[in-house]
Formats: C-alpha cells, structure tokens, sequence
C-alpha cells in the first residue's frame, strides 16, 4: 500500500487534487495494482473532474475511476430498467454480497451497488485486506462460492436465472480450471498442464481428459452447493440487503454489515 501511496504521489504532483482527497485510500481500493494501472486512475479521475467542470480533482472522481479501471465501462445512472429486472439484479448482488460474507477466507465486501456499469447491472466489490504473494486454495474457492451467490439469489428469489451471471460464471470457471490445470489443486493430481488448449491436444488422452473435466466440474459443483446452503439460510439477510439496495441503489460496508 505504502509502495501504491508513492505512485499516486508521483502522478498526482502536477494535478489539484480536492481536500478531502487521501491516497492512502486510493491506495487501499486498488490492490495489486501496478504503476500503469495507478497512472491510468489518476488520469481517468482528472478526466471526470474536467468533464464535471471542477478544477480540482475529488475522491468521488477517484472512486469512479477505481471502480471503471476495476470493472470496466462507465456508470449509467440514467439508464432506464424495468423494475423487474432492478429487482433481479439487486437480488444478485445481495446473494453474491451475502454468500462472501458468510464464507471464510473470502475478502470483506467493501461496497455493493445496483447502478448499472458498462455492461454488468450492478456489482459487488470485495477487496483483500492485505496485498499478497500466495493465493491460498481456501481463497480460491472462497472467490468461486462468492461467485455463484449471484446465480443461486436468482434461483432462489426470482425462480428464474438470467444471463446476468454469464461474467461470474466465467471467472468461476477460469478458477476451477487453474485449479485443476495450473496449480495442482484437485484430486485430478499434480501434473500442470500448459495451456487450457490442452484439452484439445492429442497428446491428452481421453482418459486424462475425463479426469479434468470431471475434477473442474466437482469444484465447480461443490462452490455452488455452498453458495445455495448459504443462502437458503440467510434468506432473511439476503432479502433486508436487496430491499435497501432497491431503495437507496448504494450500499457501503458499514450499512452490509448493519444489515446482516
Ligand atoms: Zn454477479
């Protein structure tokens, strides 16, 4: 963090950055992050506080900055939703928000929001305490069972799903696939596997495809089992976070945790 603080400060020597402006907290929402990426916040927040017409830079513009270079597109806060879907979506985020908390070795929900980004309805961002060399398998499958909370809320609450879990899947199965290929973390063994490509090589014999396949899908199975046992307990705490969501849009983790 204090090595992050040191680049912002460099990017921000000649920019008139808001009084309320703390790098440090800049500096704590963007873990593992590197000098580019650092660089590209700073611009990206000067660039919202041009197109504000502020002369100097705030932290809201800092946090839109954070949350495009962390997610990707822009906020659209003036796009029109139907209710129904409002009302899906903020019973996603309140699954995915619900499920991580109530998972060990899951990162601490910092915020969750049902204002539509780019190209996802709403997310929820969670953020490692700490900076950190090692990924342990506990956080591993901790992020894929945070993952399907979304996915299993829809199941749950809207008795229907929806395409709005087509990213989480994505990212849960490119985890489960590490797993399994890259880390030697599943029953299917130790050896590493270059390349998912792999799969469809035809020094992979069918025997050993079968094995992978079926240790990516056991995980992938399992984190989903969790995330659904987690929500049909707390489906009181996921309903109290999904009506404030679609009352106030915005939810900090001090109001989570209030919440739940
Ligand atoms: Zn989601």
């Amino acid at each position: 963090m204090k090595g992050r603080v040191s680049i912002l400060e460099v990017h921000v020597k000649d920019r008139r950055l808001a009084e309320d402006v703390n790098l440090m907290d800049v500096a704590k929402f963007t873990p593992g992050l590197v000098g580019a990426d650092l660089a590209n916040i700073v611009n990206e927040a000067a660039i919202m506080a041009v197109r504000g017409s502020r002369d100097v830079i705030s932290t809201l513009d800092f946090q839109e900055a954070i949350e495009k270079s962390l997610i990707g597109g822009v906020q659209l806060k003036n796009r029109v939703i139907s209710e129904d879907e409002r009302r899906t979506i903020a019973y996603h985020e309140a699954g995915h928000a619900v499920v991580m908390h109530a998972t060990p070795h899951s990162d601490p929900v910092y915020k969750i929001t049902i204002i539509p980004r780019g190209q996802s309805g709403g997310f929820t961002m969670a953020l490692p305490e700490q900076d950190s060399i090692l990924m342990f398998r506990n956080q591993i499958m901790a992020r894929i069972i945070g993952l399907m909370g979304g996915r299993v809320a829809e199941e749950l609450f809207c008795h229907d799903i929806t395409s709005g879990a087509s990213n989480d899947l994505q990212v849960a199965t490119q985890l489960a696939e590490d797993m399994v290929m890259r880390l030697g973390m599943s029953v299917s063994g130790l050896r590493v596997f270059r390349r998912p490509e792999a799969f469809a090589a035809l020094h992979t014999g069918q025997k050993t495809f079968e094995t992978l396949d079926k240790a990516i899908n056991e995980i992938l199975n399992e984190c989903y089992e969790d995330a659904k046992r987690i929500i049909s307990e707390k489906r009181d705490a996921v309903e109290r976070v999904t009506q404030a969501l679609l009352q106030q849009e915005t939810l900090t983790r001090e109001e989570f945790i209030a919440l739940i």
